[in-house]
């Protein structure tokens, strides 16, 4: 297997991976978005709420914020050796929020929660949790925890991850006359015309959605649209909670080793036979 780096910013990653098989790019995709942990407030203790929104609805907000996540320094609450319900400073990152509208109306926003672990905050400052009319307040804990995406989409930690086949372009020199009805209708801006020829301008971007296949008039058509087996385009967009090469790698490393898991159980029910 080849692996290719297309784009990657701190968000975003694009990979072109060659060699692979639609199962494998399937269980990465899940793996991903499924196994991979992340931080998410997931209880919060109402100390004081004058606003007009219910405890609950306050909670459910606060536990959507996507938190920067530091998976290293962290353990998931089932494998953490306090063994406790409420956690511990291993496994537990407390946030307290303490607004008031003192002079009118205000909008309480994400930037407001502080965290006891200045590298465990809100991916965004701006994100609002409730408005506030003058005279009301809001004083809350909210305890984050790892958890996975398999459990609550809260602690997904991306917001897409998707993979396609490797595009696969094909104009017949001898069929077309270049009237430029593919490049116009195509969606993504993947062709274009040049000294009376149809060129491929962005291959990547291509959908494989075949309307510049149905536009054109020439019968046979003169554009062919296909697709390179074993070849994918991979992309996902994280929620700010990790790196994408870091969601990546453990996504990896957790194939890696649910795979070893299912080979010792095998080899176990193989010698329990024997
Ligand atoms: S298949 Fe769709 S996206 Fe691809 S080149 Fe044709 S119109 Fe554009
Ligand atoms: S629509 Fe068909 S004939 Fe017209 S430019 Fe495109 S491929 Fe050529
Ligand atoms: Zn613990």
């Amino acid at each position: 297997m080849e692996i290719e780096v297309l784009e990657k910013d701190d968000k975003n990653m694009r990979l072109l991976i060659r060699g692979a098989d639609v199962p494998f790019m399937n269980a990465l995709r899940r793996i991903v978005m499924a196994e991979v942990p992340s931080m998410a407030v997931d209880e919060v203790v109402i100390l004081e709420n004058s606003s007009i929104l219910q405890d609950e609805t306050i909670a459910h907000r606060i536990g959507l914020i996507p938190l920067k996540t530091d998976l290293d320094s962290y353990n998931l609450p089932e494998e953490c050796p306090c063994k406790s319900e409420f956690g511990c400073n291993l496994c537990r990152v407390t946030f307290t929020l303490d607004a008031e509208a003192k002079e009118g109306t205000r909008t309480v926003y994400s930037g407001e929660l502080v965290s006891e672990n200045p590298n465990v905050t809100p991916v965004s400052d701006n994100i609002p949790i409730i408005k506030l009319a003058k005279g009301q307040k809001l004083r809350l804990e909210a305890y984050a925890r790892l958890g996975k995406g398999k459990n609550h989409a809260k602690w997904q930690p991306v917001s897409m991850c998707a993979y396609k086949y490797h595009p696969k372009i094909e104009v017949s020199s001898k069929n077309c006359d270049a009237c430029g009805k593919c490049v116009e209708i195509c969606p993504r801006k993947v062709l274009a015309k040049a000294d009376d020829k149809i060129k491929v301008r962005d291959l990547m971007a291509c959908t494989l959605c075949q309307d510049c296949v149905e536009a054109c008039p020439q019968n046979p058509k003169a554009i062919k649209i296909g697709w390179e087996e074993n070849n994918f385009i991979f992309s996902l967009e994280s929620t700010g909670a990790l790196p994408p090469e870091k969601i990546v790698v453990e996504a990896v490393n957790t194939l890696d080793k649910q795979l070893n898991e299912l080979e010792n159980q095998i080899k176990v029910k193989k010698d329990e036979e024997n």
